[in-house]
């Protein structure tokens, strides 16, 4: 497991283990256990394609905090933030990463925008991504405890071409809201329309 050594205070202006106590205090052991695994596959990939191992920590450390908030706590913090108001149409899958940014960077006290932008686009993605944000939508994809159709597949991809297995992701994630006829977030279609299209 990763541990406290990468953390140099780049990114954040505490240690690990003050992360780790926060995101365990937010959650059901359950995503908890999630919450680790995605660090591991996080830094992994972070190794494999140049990024700073303490900046993926962080971002994958926190990229579900808010995942067990109510959504009168959500839609308050859509109205504090003045964030854009179709969110209110929307639910906790799109809520927790989006709104759950301002939540981790108000109360956790993380102010770096490339950490906050990959906690909000770690569930829809979007038409831009830096590596960072790449890194956790597929870490918290193919961390080891999923398993899926294709899960092997995907894994070794994010690891060969990063950008095709975003592409993946997306496709995969599409087609199963289509399947199960649940409403797709907009900013979910642009990020399909980017990257997983044949060129
Ligand atoms: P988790 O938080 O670790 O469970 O993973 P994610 O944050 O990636 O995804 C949370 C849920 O959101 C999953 O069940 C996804 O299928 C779902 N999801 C992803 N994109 C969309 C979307 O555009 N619309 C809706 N309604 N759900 C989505
Ligand atoms: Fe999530
Ligand atoms: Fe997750």
């Amino acid at each position: 497991m990763t541990n406290e050594m990468i953390y140099r205070g780049r990114y954040y202006n505490g240690s690990r283990a003050s992360l780790v106590a926060a995101a365990q205090a937010a959650m059901s052991d359950y995503r908890f256990q999630h919450v680790l695994r995605v660090e591991e596959m996080a830094v992994r990939l972070a190794d494999r394609w140049g990024v700073d191992a303490e900046l993926a920590s962080v971002a994958a450390l926190t990229h579900d905090y808010a995942k067990e908030r109510s959504d009168a706590d959500f839609l308050a913090k859509i109205a504090e933030k003045q964030l854009d108001p179709d969110l209110v149409n929307w639910g906790n899958n799109v809520w927790h990463g989006i709104v759950g940014a301002e939540m981790v960077k108000d109360e956790l006290g993380i102010q770096n925008e490339d950490i906050l932008t990959a906690i909000r686009q770690h569930t829809t993605g979007a038409p831009y991504m830096t590596t960072l944000s790449q890194i956790i939508y597929m870490a918290d994809y193919i961390e080891a405890g999923r398993d899926f159709p294709g899960v092997e597949e995907v894994r070794a991809l994010a690891f060969d071409d990063l950008a095709a297995s975003v592409g993946w992701q997306t496709g995969h994630t599409l087609a199963y809201l289509i399947e199960k006829r649940v409403p797709v977030y907009p900013g979910t279609l642009l990020t399909y329309n980017a990257w997983s299209v044949e060129k």
